[in-house]
This record gives structure tokens, C-alpha cells and sequence, in this order.
């Protein structure tokens, strides 16, 4: 066993027992997907430490607790068809592709990026763990969602925005689930659980949260300052 697969077991315990992985599909997901073929090559000896790290562009892949936090609010079945605002790094979609292609069912994610660069490291990271077939990414502003293919089961934002931008809550199917951190950075943003049932949205804020902000027409402006 590589010393890798031993500390990837440690974070998954780690995250057990602090209850952020509680479900089967996510614990395995954890176990399979190597966060370290994630990472830029100065930060893979940090892949497994339960923290954000840099990507580029002063963005981040962000903590596992928190990946592992969004897998199970969205309670991910086979055959989802998930969207992703915010590909990073390619991980986070990495998890959620191996959760909802489980039991033969061909889920799929479908991921946004805003910086060009992200989203060709995010294809190239996700060829090293042959997901590129259950995972598009797209270059562009996620706050417009991607109403070529919507609706779609689940969706998360992986960026903290100043509201939930229309786009998302028109392209989340009847009985799906949006997951979203609202807020601007360094002042308390929380996360959102929404559900849409017959055409009703409903809300609840699951915690505070530290995000990068989300940026595109929906979102904030490009030069918004997050850090006061
Ligand atoms: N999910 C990622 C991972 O697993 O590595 C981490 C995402 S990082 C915390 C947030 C990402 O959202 C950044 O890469 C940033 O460039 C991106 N972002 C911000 N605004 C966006 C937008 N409007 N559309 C798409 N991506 C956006």
C-alpha cells in the first residue's frame, strides 16, 4: 500500500468520524478517487490534510470535509444528472461522477469553470482517473447554468454568490437539490439546501462557510473585494 492510500484512508476515517461521510457511496467514493492526482504537483505532499489548497488564479479545491458536506446534502442517486458550478480542480466532480455512475447507471456531471486554465487542468486531472467520459467540463459563467442539457437532478456552487442566481432554481427538476454558499467571503457566508417540489422552493441554511467568491453575471462583479 502506497503511503497515499494510507493517509486517503486516515482522511476518510477522519471524516467519518466527525460525521461529514456517513453514506456508503460517499465513503467509497473518498477511498477510490486519489485526491492527490487533484492537487498541483508543490501541494501533493498536503492532498490528504482536511484543508483547501491552491489550484492557480488565487482560487482553491477546497477542504474534503466540505466535499464530503455537499455529497451528502445532495443525496446523490445512480443516474443523477448533475450540475457543477465551479470545477476547480476536477475533484469534487470526480467524487460526485463516481457516486451517481455506481450500480451500472450512467450518471452524469456536468461542470462550469470561469478560468480557462482551471478547466483544462480540471479535463486533464479527470483523464488520470478515466472519468472524462462522465464528466463535461464547460469554460464559462456558471451563474447562467447550462440550459443546453437542464434540467438537472442536483446542482451545486462550489463559489459563494450574493444570491442564488435565477438560471439554477429554473434549471432544477421538480424534486431536485440545489446546494449554494451565499455571502461574501470573510464575512459570514452560509450554505443553502434548496428543494423544488411541485414548482415550490423551499430553504434551509446548513452552516457557515469560507468560499471563493462567485463570479459571472449572476454573481458578483469581477473586481469585487472579498477581503474586508
Ligand atoms: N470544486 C472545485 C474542486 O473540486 O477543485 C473547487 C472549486 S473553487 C473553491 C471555486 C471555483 O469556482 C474556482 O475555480 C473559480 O474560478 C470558480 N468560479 C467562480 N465563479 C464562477 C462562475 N461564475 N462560473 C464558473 N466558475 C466559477
Amino acid at each position: 500500500m502506497s503511503n497515499y492510500d494510507e493517509l486517503r484512508k486516515k482522511l476518510v476515517s477522519h471524516l467519518e468520524r466527525l460525521g461529514y461521510v456517513h453514506s456508503q457511496p460517499v465513503k467509497k467514493a473518498f477511498l477510490n478517487i486519489p485526491r492527490e492526482l487533484f492537487v498541483p504537483p508543490a501541494q501533493q505532499s498536503r492532498a490528504y490534510d482536511d484543508r483547501p489548497l491552491p489550484t492557480s488564479n488565487g482560487q482553491t479545491i477546497s477542504a474534503p470535509h466540505m466535499n464530503a458536506m455537499m455529497c451528502e446534502l445532495l443525496k446523490l442517486e445512480p443516474g443523477d444528472k448533475v450540475l457543477e458550478i465551479g470545477t476547480g480542480s476536477g475533484y469534487h466532480a470526480a467524487l460526485i461522477a463516481y457516486i451517481v455512475s455506481r450500480n451500472n447507471k450512467s450518471g452524469h456531471v456536468y461542470s462550469i469553470e470561469r478560468i480557462k486554465e482551471l478547466a483544462d487542468f480540471a479535463r486533464s486531472n479527470l483523464k488520470k482517473v478515466q472519468l472524462e467520459e462522465m464528466v463535461t467540463v464547460i469554460w464559462g459563467d456558471g451563474t447562467l447554468g447550462y440550459p443546453d442539457v437542464a434540467p438537472f437532478d442536483k446542482i451545486l456552487v462550489t463559489a459563494a454568490g450574493p444570491r442564488i442566481p435565477d438560471p439554477l432554481i429554473e434549471q432544477l427538476i421538480d424534486g431536485g437539490i440545489l446546494c449554494i454558499p451565499i455571502g461574501r467571503q470573510r464575512w459570514s457566508q452560509k450554505l443553502l439546501i434548496l428543494t423544488k417540489s411541485e414548482g415550490k422552493i423551499s430553504e434551509k441554511v446548513v452552516s457557515s462557510v469560507v468560499f471563493v467568491p462567485l463570479i459571472g453575471k449572476h454573481g458578483f462583479e469581477p473586481n469585487v473585494d472579498t477581503e474586508d
